[in-house]
């Protein structure tokens, strides 16, 4: 029996897309030696995102959909998708064609030679806004840094995992999985491909700059608890600048120039006050995401799907 592929795809108010990115998927596959299905995730959707991938259904008993009872964003929706995709690989995508479909024979390739991971990193994207640019290589930059893993810049939500590797994510019950950490951190025979970015095909980025905030504060906190570090270090750091501070006061206290003091004294008041809320905040980030799990509510609901599961 030729090897079954499960490709998992988030989608979220994308009816415009979804035609198109199976027309290339069927095309890509026509020229492969595989089985394939399809994983559409709709993540609550507000358009008829569902009503185009179940009309698809019904001329092609390769695909599938997971509907969403309500937005419960890009990462958990792959991870739900992962979770109900049981071929001998699973490959992730977004809908929008700017992880191209036709990847998919190099990424298998590697699978085939004995890979167990096969992630995509983006060159550099000149059609990309600056600012989405800077934003990017600045985020991988502050998560090595402050976490235990190393990403390269660009890494995307564009894999190929092995099911043994699935079977593995099917375990973790992060409710805030930041997948491209959890996969580098899940060891494995990883290879990356590089590729480069298309346009998006049709409709806005649903990454809106408050979501790519959250990613990224998730990325960090996730993987390491070196900020909670840092805040105490900044407490030393800060605790012996004041010391050296005193031999001024006293040189201040002895010329008889101590009032003068009132704006370096609102300066510090002020400097200090923002500091302090910024590790409190840090502090809150880690006690929320413990909050979070110890309710252990399921991380995402299903409200229908057209795959045997014991869900229907
Ligand atoms: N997406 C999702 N839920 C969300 C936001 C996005 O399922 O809350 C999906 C979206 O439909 C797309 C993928 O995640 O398939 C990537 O989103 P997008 O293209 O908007 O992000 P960008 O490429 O701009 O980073
Ligand atoms: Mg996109």
């Amino acid at each position: 029996m030729r090897k079954l592929i499960s490709i998992v795809i988030p989608a979220y108010n994308e009816a415009d897309n979804i035609p198109n990115i199976l027309n290339k998927i069927r095309t890509v596959f026509q020229n492969l030696d595989y089985r394939y299905e399809v994983i559409l995730v709709d993540d609550g959707s507000r358009d008829n995102t569902l009503d185009t991938i179940k009309s698809q259904a019904l001329t092609d008993e390769r695909i599938f959909f997971l509907e969403f009872s309500k937005n419960f964003g890009h990462q958990l929706a792959v991870k739900a998708g992962m979770d109900y995709a049981f071929g001998d690989c699973v490959i992730s995508m977004d809908c929008d064609q700017q992880h191209p479909p036709e990847l998919i024979p190099a990424m298998l390739e590697k699978w085939e030679a004995g890979y167990d991971v096969v992630y995509t990193v983006r060159g550099e994207d000149e059609k990309l806004s600056r600012s989405k640019r800077n934003s990017s290589s600045s985020f991988y930059k502050v998560l090595n840094w402050l976490s235990d893993i190393e990403l390269e810049p660009g890494t995307a939500d564009f894999r190929l995992l092995d099911q043994s590797v699935v079977k593995i994510f099917r375990k973790y019950h992060e409710n805030e999985p930041f997948l491209r950490g959890l996969v580098k951190w899940s060891g494995f025979k990883q290879y990356a491909l590089n590729y480069e970015p298309a346009q998006r095909y049709s409709g806005q980025s649903k990454y809106t700059v408050k979501k790519m905030v959250r990613l990224a504060l998730q990325g960090v906190t996730s993987f390491s608890i070196k900020p909670l570090y840092t805040a105490v270090y900044l407490g030393f750091a800060f605790s012996l600048a004041s010391v050296l501070y005193i031999p001024y006061v006293m040189y201040a206290f002895f010329s008889g120039h101590e009032v003068s003091g009132w704006a370096s004294l609102i300066m510090t008041v002020v400097f200090f006050g923002g500091l302090q809320l910024i590790i409190l905040g840090i502090i809150g980030i880690y006690v929320g995401k413990m909050f979070m799990q110890s309710k252990n509510r399921p991380n995402y609901i299903i409200r229908s799907t057209n795959l045997k599961t014991n869900l229907n």
